[in-house]
């Protein structure tokens, strides 16, 4: 067994939850294609039973996931979703939430579509940048705070370390979504988080070419019960896919590294751009969340960010349109780059109003920067800007 938790993060990337086959001495954990495991007499076996249990495939990239994000324990799920619904099952019915008001459009469907009717589940949705305002949406039944490390598509930043001080002063669970992030640019349970989820599809997988969730945890009571939901319920993640997002943990650091780079260079100039009303992105000098951002995300910003074309949406609908090299697609992550339009495609479930009230301006686009070189990707949006 490789121990890498001591090591510095490239290194830990790369050799995070590695342990050679014990078969055959695999370096790299086979896709274990079975869903059952023989047993040498009633209940006695090699620590697998039934792979909705358990899985080596499954677990060597939970293992990883947890180690990078400082928890002890991941579960990896089929989805994001999956991850998000099997958190939200730690809650009783009845329960309260405050939730980042921008929160991602899939959660905010769960919360207001599916757990409002099958649990009777409550949201609140406050501007998580204002603590007071998170305070003031509690209620006597608030349970969990929904936050996001950076909230989308206007990129905030909330202080998860002072959020998730006041949750536990009110015995309320704090649940940090990073995707965003990724393991490599923060790290919620150091910051007192309870339950950090990752989409996988996003950064994790980091090729575009999976759907998958993962949650962590620390607490070990938390994190058994989690684990019991994981089972349970039973959304969880299949062989092949845990091969392909644990490959991608491998070259995490180096593909953040240079997201955030790119996305940096291409924020940078498109805020002196003339057709560029604003440009959102927290590695800006000029975001409002600009310390705090680099005190939460030490090693960059990320690979997403926003900004407004002049001219609102039609001028946008055109920008998005006219990109060659950033395909029009919804999702981030991948190593390509990517362009979208929120108001209509990742953020159209959100009424309106409340878009607006969470500062959606029209014109508003999101591009997620890939790993290419920054003079092509500069060129094309300047020939889409016009
Ligand atoms: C994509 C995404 C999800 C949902 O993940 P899926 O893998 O699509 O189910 C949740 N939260 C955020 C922030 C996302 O970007």
């Amino acid at each position: 067994m490789t121990s890498s938790s001591s090591s510095r993060p490239m290194t830990q990337t790369v050799h995070a939850g590695a342990t050679p086959d014990p078969t055959t001495g695999a370096v790299i954990p086979p896709i274990y294609a079975t869903s059952t495991f023989i047993q040498n007499a009633p209940n006695v076996n090699k620590g697998y039973d039934y792979a909705r249990m358990d899985n080596p495939t499954r677990q060597a990239f939970e293992r990883a996931v947890a180690e990078l994000e400082g928890g002890t324990m991941g579960c990896a799920f089929a989805s994001g979703m999956a991850a998000i619904s099997t958190v939200l099952e730690l809650l009783p019915a009845g329960s309260h939430i405050v939730a980042s008001r921008d929160v991602y459009g899939g959660t905010y469907r769960l919360f207001e579509q599916v757990r409002r009717l099958s649990a009777d589940l409550r949201v609140t949705y406050a501007d998580p940048t204002d603590l007071a305002a998170i305070q003031a949406a509690t209620t006597p039944t608030t349970r969990m705070i929904w936050l996001e490390v950076m909230t989308n598509p206007l990129l905030q930043v909330p202080d998860i370390a002072a959020l998730a001080a006041f949750a536990r002063s009110r015995g309320i669970l704090t649940v940090v979504d990073s995707t965003f992030a990724s393991p490599w640019l923060a790290n919620p349970l150091k910051d007192g988080a309870d339950v950090v989820v990752h989409s996988a599809t996003k950064y994790l997988g980091g090729h575009s070419d999976l759907i998958g969730g993962v949650a962590i945890t620390r607490d070990a009571a938390i994190g058994e019960r989690l684990r019991m939901l994981h089972i349970a319920v039973g959304g969880v993640a299949g062989p092949f896919d845990s091969f392909l997002m644990l490959r991608g943990v491998r070259t995490l650091g180096l593909r953040m590294e240079r997201h955030s780079q790119n996305a940096l260079a291409l924020a940078t100039w498109l805020e002196s751009h003339p057709k560029v009303a604003r440009v959102f992105y927290p590695g800006l000098p000029s975001h409002p969340q600009h310390a705090l951002a680099q005190k939460l995300l030490p090693r960059g910003a990320g690979g997403v960010l926003s900004l407004v074309v002049k001219g609102g949406e039609d001028a946008a609908r055109r920008f998005v349109t006219g990109t060659q090299l950033f395909a029009l697609a919804v999702s981030l992550g991948g190593v390509e780059s990517l362009i979208e339009q929120p108001s209509t495609m990742t953020h159209a479930v959100i009424p309106t109003d409340q878009r607006e009230a969470a500062g959606f301006v029209p014109g508003l686009v999101r591009l997620a920067v890939g790993i290419e070189d920054i003079e092509d990707l500069k060129a094309d949006l300047a020939q889409a800007l016009g």
